[in-house]
């Protein structure tokens, strides 16, 4: 599938190979560069050791290259990004950022996909249940 995954703030595509990058913050203080694999569903996480955080730990993820917070406005835990797909049809991303949690949701208009074991967390902010 050749699908892209863009910034919502700048546009900018954000996947490089098989996975998407991006900047990320802990707050506590460690930063660095991750990488989560682009197959929706798929949570192969890559980064360097020096960047640590806990199972758990929320993760601040912003865009490498205007800087800006991928955050979601369905719930403080979860992120967003934009898939466009091999049509050019667009799709919501909101994945969380809670470190080893399994959530993700494909949204476009009325339509939610989940992915990971850990979705049913957030069905109730989606307008499922
Ligand atoms: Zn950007």
């Amino acid at each position: 599938m050749k699908a892209d995954y863009i910034c919502p703030h700048c546009r900018g595509i954000l996947n490089a190979g098989d996975y998407i990058v991006f900047s990320s913050r802990t707050n506590k203080g460690g930063h660095g560069i991750i990488m989560l694999h682009q197959e929706v569903g798929n949570y192969t996480v890559e980064k360097h050791p020096m960047f640590e955080y806990q199972q758990g730990e929320k993760l601040l993820f912003f865009c490498p290259m205007c800087n800006k917070e991928l955050a979601s406005d369905v719930h403080e835990n979860l992120a967003k990004i934009i898939l466009i797909d091999e049509e050019k049809k667009e799709f919501d991303i909101h994945f969380s950022r809670l470190a080893g949690e399994k959530s993700t949701f494909k949204v476009v208009g009325e339509n939610v996909e989940l992915f990971g074991e850990d979705s049913g967390n957030y069905m109730e902010f989606l307008g499922m249940k």
